[in-house]
């Protein structure tokens, strides 16, 4: 990253994507190195520092799906053939081999017998009273079993030696139960980002206190905090900071010593009340960008230097509540993975289509808020402001459209689900 004069909004338009690229080029000389250890039941949303391979077969040994009956094929070559039950095995607990003629009655996860090479489930099987000595029963097996039937195999879910997850991946609850899967108690992560988050703008007030006039409440301060936490980041709050140069001043410098990348919201246009651009030229250095996207648009780049001789990353997102969560999601996210050593592209967008016309698009790249409809469709909030938080609850993801592009319905779309967007 190499400082560059500021622009002003007049300058030209930056292409999203050249955006992120030279936002996750000045990350990388950030990437955080240290990494910790910690508890698998902690690990939801940890970026992992390591693989985590298998020592183990996943399930250990061939098991029952079912409750039933586990015998031999041959034993039933009929339907309504008897065969005495000789042993009961419970998940848990490992059965004797399985003498020909013999059935043995299990629980679903029961080791399988050794011998046995079906299971037979309950609601095909007659129990009958035991006939012999040595017999715990008999059972009427009602249909002809294949071989291999409701059997789980030895290592069908995971073999012995497989790399079950890889470095970079954020841990997901899905992710902590495979890591538990293969005994995994404790997992390699990257530290935690921290970031430290701070909202300027004199109107803004806190839900609890009183609304004066011209007030609104602060609703970034909630949002980009919850995005950072969902991204496995330690936020660091510092609150609302006034429009002011000086609390500008000293908020960055705080907000650096204390974390990897300082992130504010709001005050990076150019306006007279735009203070965060002459206190980062103060503290730091600055791009401000014009990004073509909508919602979107306003964005500052930067550093700010800390006293021990080192800089933070400095991201400034626009104020308006869309704008701020959706640049979070599509400039940020690349940022924080980077820092966490990943890889920075988040998941592929998905091919769906239009239930919507869409005829007047902007020219600038547009992320339109959009839900699935019952008919696999995709519907559109119909108020796309960018002040319009409506739209983001309500939504379940993005349309990323090109600039200038009308959509019809029918058409295909890239969609952004907002759960990949925070992988
Ligand atoms: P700004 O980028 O400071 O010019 O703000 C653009 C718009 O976003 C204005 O309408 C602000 O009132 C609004 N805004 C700025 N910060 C916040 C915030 N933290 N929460 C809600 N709205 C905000
Ligand atoms: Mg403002």
């Amino acid at each position: 990253m190499s400082p560059t004069p500021a622009r002003s909004d007049r300058s030209p338009l930056m292409s999203l994507d050249e955006a992120v690229s030279r936002l996750v080029e000045g990350a990388r000389a950030h990437a955080i190195t240290d990494t910790e250890m910690v508890s698998t039941f902690d690990a939801l949303n940890r970026v992992l520092a390591e693989e985590v391979r298998s020592h183990l077969n996943v399930p250990p040994e061939d098991n029952t799906e079912m409750d039933g009956y586990a015998l031999r094929v041959a034993d039933v070559p009929a339907a309504g053939a008897v065969l005495a039950v000789s042993q009961r095995v419970p998940a848990g607990q490992v059965g004797q081999p399985l003498q020909p003629g013999t059935a043995a009655r299990v629980f679903t996860g029961a080791q399988i017998p050794a011998g046995a090479d079906a299971v037979v489930m309950q609601e095909l099987c007659e129990a009958l009273p035991p006939e012999r000595d040595g017999e715990i029963g008999r059972v009427r097996v009602q249909a002809v079993p294949s071989v291999g039937q409701a059997i789980r195999r030895r290592g069908e879910d995971v073999q012995q030696g497989a790399v079950v997850l890889r470095p970079g991946m954020r841990m997901t609850p899905q992710a902590m139960g495979m890591a538990a899967s293969v005994g995994a108690g404790q997992l390699r992560v990257c530290r935690r980002p921290r970031v430290a988050l701070f909202s300027t703008g004199d109107e803004l007030a806190m839900p609890g206190e009183p609304l004066k006039p011209g007030a609104i409440y602060n609703s970034n301060r909630f949002t980009l905090r919850g995005l950072l936490q969902a991204a496995g980041c330690d936020a660091i709050d510092l609150g609302i900071v006034p429009d002011l140069l000086d609390a500008t001043r000293d908020a960055l410098r705080r907000a650096a010593a204390q974390a990897d990348l300082v992130l504010t919201c709001g005050g990076v246009s150019v306006g007279d009340e735009d203070h965060l651009r002459p206190a980062l030229q103060a503290v730091g250095r600055l791009d401000l960008w014009s990004i073509a996207i909508k919602p979107g648009k306003p964005l500052a780049f930067g550093a700010v230097r800390r006293a021990d001789g080192g800089e933070s990353l400095y991201i400034g997102l626009p104020g308006n509540p869309v704008s701020s969560t959706v640049t979070f999601l599509v400039a940020v996210m690349p940022v924080l993975r980077v820092l966490c050593g990943a890889a920075p592209e988040g998941p592929k967008p998905i091919a769906m289509t239009a239930g919507f016309d869409w005829p007047k698009p902007n020219a600038r790249r547009e992320f339109l808020r959009a839900r699935m409809a019952a008919d696999g469709r995709l519907e559109l909030y119909p108020n796309q402001g960018s002040g319009v938080l409506t739209s983001m609850v309500w939504a379940d993801g993005l349309i990323d459209n090109p600039g200038g592009r009308p959509i019809a319905r029918g058409d295909t779309v890239s969609f952004l689900p907002l759960g990949l967007l925070l992988q």
